[in-house]
């Protein structure tokens, strides 16, 4: 079982859990450690994570928050520093030096290459230096990307100083205007002093703006050595992990970021120059936990409390909606209602786009609703307020469309999603099919599935979801 289920299955018991006590906080502290140290996360890492969880969980909790939400947020709050969520530590939109260390093999070849796509798709000038110099394939490799991805490259194959390469390498990238330099270094199996040794001679001459720790997420417990010496050889400013589209566990880089005291900045998923994503420890911790986020989680406790109303839903009048008047002004408010929740993968659960998605579906929801906020600006009040989708006419539309900057189709979505919403409204009524719709949600149903059934069907649908 990979970590992010373990680690959901802890959270899952506090959840599920009537109420919290010292039994249950000592229980799922018990399991969260399990699930670090079958990842391969560093055991007195381990120790010093559930040592905080437990010291929070049992601090007084703040106003207005239940002692099972305190203690899920605290779950995550604690996990989530240390996979680098601090956000002051944020890469400069600009780097001028940045140097790739890590052992052989962790893909800091391949890294090189994707790190320069992904800077020259930002408008940089990438130049790439090959300072491995002990296979000549590694020269020939790093040449080959360079081509791939179209950005200036320097290696002498003659050449047998990592120091002078990167000398020379740094003359002749700025000659021909490079504004980004990424030195490859060489790796061994294993760090020895020999290699320490260059890679601070290269640090001497090329003075990196950022030396980058790569390693690969089934590196295992020996994360915590590499990240040390590599650490005390060059300073180490940013972590990026390799290989996380295999079935490794990745706690190594837990680890890693904990020893040298640095975020995850970036992360390989495949071979290919597109397989590289920012790493954004929000979303990951997320992604794991198997959540929308860590509001929708709360969310999921306030509904199992029931009568807790929906925080973001306050500021909609559910008179209005039990009236059976769903329209574009209430979905527009809505949408507000959810934006001041956080992220937009609960918002596309509350609205009934979200579910079960991966990265990718999840930022095309993520555009949806940016992009059905900023047509519904370009609505008239009436249209708002109208009764009927019908309402909104071609002209109409095509208005709208020119007003919002978006297509016509666009706009015909969002009518087509507002008119699936208003029958489920219209069939259960009000709360009932606000509760309704985060399920369906969660669920990964959409609305489409409503359309062709009566309203009979819905709340009988209704129904066996339990929603009274
Ligand atoms: P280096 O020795 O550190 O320079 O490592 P390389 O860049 O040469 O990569 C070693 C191997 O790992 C190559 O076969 C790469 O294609 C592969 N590789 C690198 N990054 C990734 C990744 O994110 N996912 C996968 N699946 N393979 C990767
Ligand atoms: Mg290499």
């Amino acid at each position: 079982m990979a970590f992010g289920e373990k680690l959901r299955d802890a959270i899952d018991r506090i959840k599920n859990s009537m109420h919290v006590d010292k039994d249950l906080i000592k229980e799922v502290i018990k399991e969260i450690q399990r699930a670090l140290i079958t990842s391969d996360v560093n055991i007195q890492l381990v120790l010093k994570i559930s040592q905080e969880i437990e010291k929070e969980a049992f601090e007084e909790i703040p106003d207005g928050v239940t002692r099972k939400e305190h203690l899920v947020k605290t779950c995550y709050n604690v996990i989530l520093k240390y996979i680098g969520g601090d956000e002051e530590k944020k890469l400069n939109e600009n780097p001028e030096r940045m140097l790739l260390c890590g052992l052989f093999g962790s893909g800091k070849t391949t890294t090189a290459s994707k790190l320069a796509k992904f800077y020259k798709k930002r408008g940089l000038k990438v130049g790439l230096i090959c300072a491995d110099v002990y296979r000549p394939a590694a020269y020939e490799q790093l040449e080959q990307l360079s081509k791939q991805v179209d950005v200036l490259f320097y290696g002498d194959p003659k050449e047998m100083s990592a120091k002078k390469v990167t000398e020379k390498g740094m003359e002749f990238l700025k000659k021909q205007g490079a504004n980004l330099i990424i030195v490859d270094s060489a790796g061994r199996s294993a760090l020895d002093n020999e290699l320490v040794q260059e890679l601070k001679e290269i640090y001497s001459v090329f003075n990196p703006e950022y030396s980058f720790l790569v390693i690969s997420a089934d590196i295992g417990q020996a994360a915590k050595d590499q990240s040390e010496n590599f650490n005390k050889a060059v300073g180490i400013q940013g972590v990026i992990i390799t290989k996380l589209d295999g079935s490794a566990k990745g706690g190594g880089a837990i680890t890693a970021c904990y020893i040298t005291k640095s975020p995850i900045f970036f992360i390989g998923t495949g071979e290919k120059a597109d397989d590289f994503e920012i790493f954004d420890a929000n979303r990951y911790l997320s992604r794991i936990l198997g959540f929308g986020d860590i509001q929708s989680l709360l969310e999921k406790i306030h509904e199992l409390s029931e009568d807790e109303d929906f925080e973001g839903m306050k500021d909609l009048n559910p008179e209005d909606i039990l009236k059976g008047n769903f329209n574009f002004a209430l979905f527009k408010q809505q949408i507000d209602a959810a934006r001041k929740l956080g992220p937009f993968t609960k918002i596309m659960g509350m609205l009934g786009i979200g579910g079960k998605l991966s990265a990718d579906q999840m930022n095309i929801g993520e555009k949806k609703i940016k992009k059905y906020r900023v047509i519904l600006d370009s609505f008239t009040k009436e249209e708002l307020n109208c009764d009927e989708t019908s309402f909104i006419t071609s002209s109409r539309i095509k208005r709208i469309a020119k007003g919002s900057g978006t297509t016509q189709e666009d706009v015909k979505e969002l009518i087509a999603h507002v008119k699936k919403m208003k029958k489920m409204f219209k069939a259960v009524g009000g709360k009932k099919a606000m509760t309704m719709q985060k399920m369906l949600g969660k669920s990964g149903m959409d609305f489409s599935k409503l359309e062709g059934m009566d309203p009979k069907q819905i709340q009988e649908m209704a129904k066996q979801m339990k929603i009274r």
